[in-house]
């Protein structure tokens, strides 16, 4: 017998830990934006695993990246070479115009490599007394579930009961450079940040932030480290999101996208003055690395270079941004974004709108209570997103 999306959801409710709060709909089949339910219902997704998913679910190309490497090797460990790292490394190296990678699997993991790095690199290449060195981070971030990242964290409820939290971390408000400079100190390592912020509900800095912070790590000799996790990628209308304002932060940390939403892969991309403080023994991943990994991420960049995601991401983004402005309805305080990185902020919660239109076969989550974020797959066609407009337009003007 089959399962129906019912008893897989009591199933799932049954054993598994609470630590999420899913919309009730069960996915079973997915292709490019579109996924089904187990009874064939059909929606559009409209977020994209949080962005993993810009090449659009099951992307062929990737597919058979995944099929061809799966039929070869798929995990060597760090013990001995692999011959899909090398390439991976140099693809990234590429794109990102750095000279060094380290991969790892997750995204908190490469936040995690990113906090050690910039540290060890305080020590050993600034000459911060041992133990002394802090970081700057921004209220309303979001770098993962780790400890060092709910570390960073300013969300009383990321922390709630799992303390102590990891020492040496300073917050400052999002986007403002008077309190960057002010907290700046000479043990200062790194001032870490996403260019845009997207668990926070879609969050663009002041424009010519992310230039002037950047400007002022350089005069005071602290990394720049931009966590483009979920911006990144071309979800945000360009590669980076940081390229928005021409910076080429001191290190890139990539993950969600560079596995094409088929296979985990995080990394940190930066030149050799900084992750050669690294040495064999002090960091690793089983998992980090591996060939199969490697071989999907090839061709999720191939992909989004192949079909020019951010330049799709771009213009379509503005047409749907313009679009979702011409909605006329009170509730709705905001929309903002890049790209086809949106937030529609409302002045009331947003999950009663998600549930509406999830009915209407449009699959989005509220993200911090009152925005609802669309963030569909980047290969979507204009059709499509007509279609989505078509019924958000339904929701909002009931
Ligand atoms: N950093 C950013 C900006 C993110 O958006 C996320 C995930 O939402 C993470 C880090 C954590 O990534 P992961 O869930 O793969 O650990």
């Amino acid at each position: 017998t089959t399962l129906t999306s019912k008893n897989i959801i009591e199933q799932t409710d049954h054993y598994g830990a609470n630590n999420y709060h899913p919309l009730p709909i069960v996915l079973s089949e997915a292709e490019g934006v579109w996924v089904k339910d187990p009874e064939g219902n059909k929606y559009m997704d409209m977020l994209s695993a949080y962005s993993a998913v810009n090449q659009g679910h099951r992307h062929p190309k990737i597919i058979e990246a995944l099929k061809k490497q799966a039929d070869r090797i798929t995990l060597t460990s760090r013990a001995f070479h692999n011959d899909q790292l090398g390439p991976f490394y140099q693809k990234v190296s590429e794109l990102t115009g750095k000279e060094m990678i380290l991969p790892m699997n997750t995204g908190a993991e490469a936040v995690e490599t990113a906090v050690k790095a910039a540290r060890r690199w305080a020590y050993d290449v600034k000459g911060v007394a041992e133990n002394q060195c802090d970081i700057i981070a921004c209220v309303g971030n979001f770098h993962g579930r780790t400890m060092t990242a709910v570390s960073l964290s300013s969300d009383a409820e990321n922390k709630q009961g799992f303390g102590p939290m990891l020492p040496g971390i300073k917050l400052i408000p999002y986007g403002d450079i008077e309190a960057l400079k002010a907290a700046i100190t000479p043990n200062t390592a790194a001032f870490l940040l996403e260019p845009i912020q997207g668990e926070a509900g879609i969050i663009l800095p002041p424009e010519g932030f992310l230039k002037e912070a950047y400007d002022v790590c350089k005069k005071e000799n602290v990394l720049f480290i931009a966590d483009e996790i979920q911006a990144g990628l071309g979800r945000s209308g360009k590669t980076f999101a940081c390229d928005w304002e021409n910076v080429v932060p001191d290190m890139y940390i990539l993950g969600k996208a560079l596995g094409g939403g088929v296979f985990p892969i995080s990394c940190v991309a930066a030149n050799k003055d900084i992750l050669s403080v690294f040495n064999p023994g002090s960091h690793g991943s089983t998992f980090g690395g591996n060939p199969l990994a490697s071989a999907v991420s090839v061709a999720a960049l191939e992909v989004i270079e192949e079909e020019n995601l951010a330049e799709r991401s771009r213009e379509l983004g503005e047409y749907f941004q313009e679009r979702l402005k011409g909605i006329d309805n009170p509730i709705i305080k905001e929309v903002r974004g890049k790209g086809l990185f949106v937030g529609v902020e409302l002045y009331q919660p947003a999950r009663p709108y998600c549930e509406r239109l999830k009915q209407e076969g449009l699959l989005c989550k509220e993200t911090h209570e009152n925005v609802i974020r669309f963030a569909p797959p980047l290969v979507i066609e204009k059709e499509d997103l007509d279609w989505a407009l078509t019924k958000i337009y339904d929701v909002f003007s009931k």
